[in-house]
């Protein structure tokens, strides 16, 4: 059996798409030019290169059994998906902006009549339906951020993640509509039969590579005496794994997983208990 898996083939989820599958073992041959479909494992899977806004519909329609894509495109198309994993990349929010000098400060302060410029048609209907505003809103397929300035539209609901294209732009982000990161979805027959359990191995391994992400594997020789205090520096996933040194009874070495945020703070602290040879390592894949 080949599970169909179709991810995006540009734009800013393409390339930690095809990396998340690679570290997971599933190494796509991509070739110079992208190629509308590629085989991976053998015949174990076959890759669809296409749209990102097209993936909610060929996931819901069975074009593929599963696909890789935005949660704001999943939310946007309505389509029936299962949503199996966030992928815990490509994080942005839909969110309304203003012009940056408008006396507006909430979404709240539209005025009904306000034309807002979107990609998003759904999302914000829905959004200023609940509010119990009637704003007009204007369909465009891209650089909705333009749209105030050439007079097509007083506000705009696009996806932000730094802001800095808004600040270029003269706008001012109002409200948060939605946040999003990249998902793994599924059709819900093939989940249903026996591609069901290829599709949670799938997840199960994607999953691995999503833990593994901000994680390093520290290695150092600590002083036996001091083995309390270094289980508090290092919390590990289970606490740190501790072995005997061969030749020398008054160090053993200490393992431990350790969140990259506090790699800093963790190796001066164990230095500060007399830590020595301590090694830093990648983690590929971690496996609860
Ligand atoms: P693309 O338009 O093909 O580059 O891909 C768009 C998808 O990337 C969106 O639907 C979002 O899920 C995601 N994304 C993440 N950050 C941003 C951002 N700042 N602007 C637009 N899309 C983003």
């Amino acid at each position: 059996m080949t599970l169909r898996i179709a991810i995006p083939n540009k734009g800013r989820l393409s390339e930690s798409t095809l990396d998340l599958l690679d570290k997971a073992g599933i190494k796509v041959e991509v070739g110079h030019e992208r190629r509308l479909f590629a085989k991976a494992l053998g015949d174990r899977f076959t890759i669809l290169f296409v749209r990102a806004a097209d993936i909610p519909e060929f996931v819901e329609e069975g074009v593929a059994d599963v696909g890789v894509t935005g949660y704001d495109l999943v939310r946007e198309t309505g389509r029936d998906v299962e949503e199996v994993m966030d992928l815990r990349f490509g994080s942005c929010r839909l969110s309304v902006a203003v012009p940056a000098e408008s006396k507006w400060t909430r979404a709240a302060d539209l005025p009904d009549g306000t034309r807002v410029a979107t990609s998003f048609p759904r999302l914000t209907s829905e959004f200023f339906a609940k509010l119990g505003k009637k704003v007009h809103v204007v369909e465009v397929s891209g650089a909705a951020e333009a749209t105030p300035h050439i007079g097509v539209a007083d506000a705009i609901v696009d996806l932000v993640s730094s802001g800095g294209t808004l600040t270029i732009n003269h706008l001012r982000e109002a409200d948060v509509i939605l946040a999003s990161t990249a998902r793994m979805i599924a059709n819900r027959t093939a989940l249903a039969d026996a591609r069901g359990a290829e599709i949670r191995q799938l997840a199960f391994a994607l999953e691995s590579v999503v833990a593994a992400r901000g994680r390093r594997y520290l290695m150092a020789n600590v002083p036996r005496a001091r083995l309390d205090e270094v289980r508090r520096i290092l919390p590990g996933i289970s606490g740190p794994t501790v072995m005997d040194l061969l030749d020398n009874r008054d160090m053993v070495a200490a393992h431990a997983v350790v969140d990259e945020k506090s790699l800093y703070e963790t190796v001066n602290a164990l230095k500060r208990v007399g830590a020595t040879g301590i090694l830093v390592l990648p983690i590929e894949r971690l496996v609860g």
